[in-house]
């Protein structure tokens, strides 16, 4: 892909973020020197021999940030338009979302250029073993720890768990998170991403005043993370009247059923013909008046324009990356509070590290457990995010850069690097 500017390359985003943070932390620039580059990046062909005997070859990537505070973390990403500096951006951008949530771990990112709707099973599974072998040299329960992103999902792990373990001729679990729970898997982890969402909107509800009874809700991006977050807010007591997928936005002033848009969603794949609900554009729906929009789909949807129509006074970003610099820039002038991906999205990382700890130590917890860590880590993260936007008086985007920034920047110290 050519056409990605500063304004949407994921790469050149985050390295302007970073930048100004360092300034506004006036850290030394050997910091930003050493942070704005990945560390390690792979490129694969992964030949897939096709159901009709011909053999298809597809461009793999694997990029790690940064390993300064533990081993490289970070999903596996199936779309068509994945490209090297996406996956580098991404794999930055996993960097900051651990530090946020003080993991022991660096960023990593992953991903192949395919439309996985294109295969069949047995040639997606074909792809995901032939894609984890391309990179086993460099992954590994201490090295570099795989996930699902985008269009991959926990049998995918599954079967690269397989395929890995087959190389190394042992079992290892720990190399990759977010796999079935019958293989190692934790408890709550499809849950925690929509799980963290929901816990840092109460919390920044608190804060701006927010009461979350009755409070209306607009969700862009109605997959794993955006429904989820839909059924949490709900049972705050919120109330979601708009909901997006691909296909179709559906609205009712009164009120969605969500649990009932939910099954509607898995019983036939879309939001579509969902009863008692209006269509609506995705445009027309993300202008809508509200208090909440949770942004869940994919990167670059709020932009310049679309930031300058949006009516809600939170904004919390399920979704990486769904704010352009420049959109940000407007709902800041505009006093919108934004929960920013690192943070907003950090609980499914978050139970991925859960997940990975419960393999190393083969123990496994309880529901409960995992989703009262969860609580503590989001919370905790929020807070000094809060805390760290209060003594610069900066927004909370630039915040959490800082609060990451910082603890990277002090283990750089420790080392000796700068
Ligand atoms: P998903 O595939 O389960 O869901 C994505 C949803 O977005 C689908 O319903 C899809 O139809 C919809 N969508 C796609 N394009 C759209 C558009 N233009 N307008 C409206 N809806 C659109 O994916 P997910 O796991 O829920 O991930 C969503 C976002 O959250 C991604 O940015 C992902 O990187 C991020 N994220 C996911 C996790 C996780 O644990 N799943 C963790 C952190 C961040």
């Amino acid at each position: 892909m050519t056409t990605a500017t500063e304004l949407t390359n994921p790469y050149l985003i985050v390295q302007k973020y970073l930048k100004d943070v360092c300034d506004k932390l006036d850290l030394p620039p050997s910091v930003y020197e050493i942070l704005k580059e990945t560390k390690r990046v792979m490129e694969v062909s992964v030949p897939v021999k096709m159901d009709d005997g011909s053999v298809k070859s597809f461009i793999g990537y694997r990029a790690q940030h940064t390993d300064i505070l533990g081993p490289a973390k970070g999903g596996i990403r199936f779309h068509p338009g994945v490209y090297l500096d996406e996956v580098k951006g991404l794999s930055m951008w996993m960097t900051f979302k651990t530090a946020v949530v003080n993991l022991p771990y660096g960023g990593g990112k992953g991903g192949v250029v395919v439309n996985p709707r294109e295969l069949s099973r047995n040639e997606l599974e074909q792809l995901s073993r032939n894609y984890i072998r391309a990179i086993s040299t460099m992954i590994g329960p201490e090295l570099d720890i795989p996930a699902p992103d985008v269009n991959t999902n926990a049998q995918i792990m599954g079967w690269m768990i397989d395929e890995y373990s087959k190389l190394t001729g042992y079992n290892v679990p720990g190399v990759i998170t977010g796999k079935p729970v019958g293989l190692g898997g934790s408890l709550g982890r499809s849950e925690a991403t929509g799980r963290g969402v929901a816990i840092t909107v109460r919390e920044a509800a608190k804060k701006i005043g927010l009461d979350l009874k009755g409070a209306k809700v607009v969700i862009q991006g109605f997959g794993n993370v955006g429904s989820t977050s839909g059924v949490l807010l709900a049972e705050l007591g919120a109330t979601i009247i708009a909901a997006s997928d691909s296909r179709s936005a559906i609205y009712n002033a009164g009120g969605l059923d969500i649990k009932a848009a939910v099954r509607h969603k898995k019983e036939t794949g879309a939001l579509l013909d969902f009863l008692g609900a209006t269509r609506l554009t995705n445009e027309e729906m993300l202008a809508l008046p509200c208090d909440i929009l949770v942004p869940a789909a994919l990167e670059n949807q709020l932009n310049r324009e679309v930031a300058g129509k949006v009516q809600a006074r939170l904004i919390a970003e399920g979704a990486n990356g769904p704010t352009t610099p420049d959109g940000n820039q407007v709902l800041n002038e505009r006093g919108i509070f934004v929960i920013p991906d690192i943070l907003c999205n950090a609980g499914g990382v978050t139970v991925s590290y859960f997940e990975w700890v419960q393999n190393l130590a083969n123990y496994y917890w309880t529901e409960e457990e995992v989703n009262q860590r969860l609580e503590l880590k989001m919370v905790a993260a929020f807070d000094e995010v809060y805390q760290m936007s209060r003594q610069y008086g900066v927004d909370m985007r630039s915040a959490a850069y800082m609060v990451s920034v910082k603890r990277i920047a002090d283990a750089m110290a420790f080392r000796g690097w700068i």
